[in-house]
């Protein structure tokens, strides 16, 4: 199934209409880079209100079909997430981002939940590194002073 056939069906299971600025600003997600921002969608949907670009991309996070990812540099970029709970592992060099489910953190939410009696309700993870490419192009023995 294609993406925008899972997040039609999607909307559709939740009752929600998709209507022709909600398409519009779905189409222009689709259209993105692996990620990218709030600004690039309302660039790229010019005939389109601001507040609905707004609350699109809100109803699709809620509906995990839009995943956030924290960058290195502390810029939120949105993502297309159309599979379950997962983290990304972000290269701090040129920015890609890849996906990864194995998420082993379960031990240590249980963990804490007994330690502080807090419902742990959900977390969020992104691991930065250096991506293969990138450390073929540049190998850390030959940064000259490693950023902390
Ligand atoms: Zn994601
Ligand atoms: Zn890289
Ligand atoms: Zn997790």
């Amino acid at each position: 199934m294609s993406d925008i056939d899972l997040i039609i069906e999607r909307l559709e299971m939740r009752g929600h209409r998709i209507t022709g600025s909600r398409r519009r600003v779905i189409d222009a997600i689709l259209a993105q880079p692996a990620h990218f921002t709030v600004d690039d969608v309302l660039h790229s949907t010019r005939r389109t209100g601001r507040a609905t670009v707004f609350r699109t991309m809100k109803l699709l996070t809620d509906l995990n079909l839009l995943c956030r990812v924290l960058l290195e540099g502390g810029q939120l970029h949105y993502r297309l997430s159309t599979r379950g709970h997962h983290h990304h592992l972000v290269c701090r060099d040129c920015g890609r981002v890849e996906d990864f489910s194995n998420c082993d953190v379960d031990g240590l939410v249980r963990q804490l939940a007994r330690a502080t009696d807090y419902d742990i309700e959900g977390h969020w993870l992104e691991v930065y590194g250096r991506c293969h490419a990138c450390r073929l192009l540049k190998p850390s023995s030959a940064i000259s002073g490693a950023r902390p």
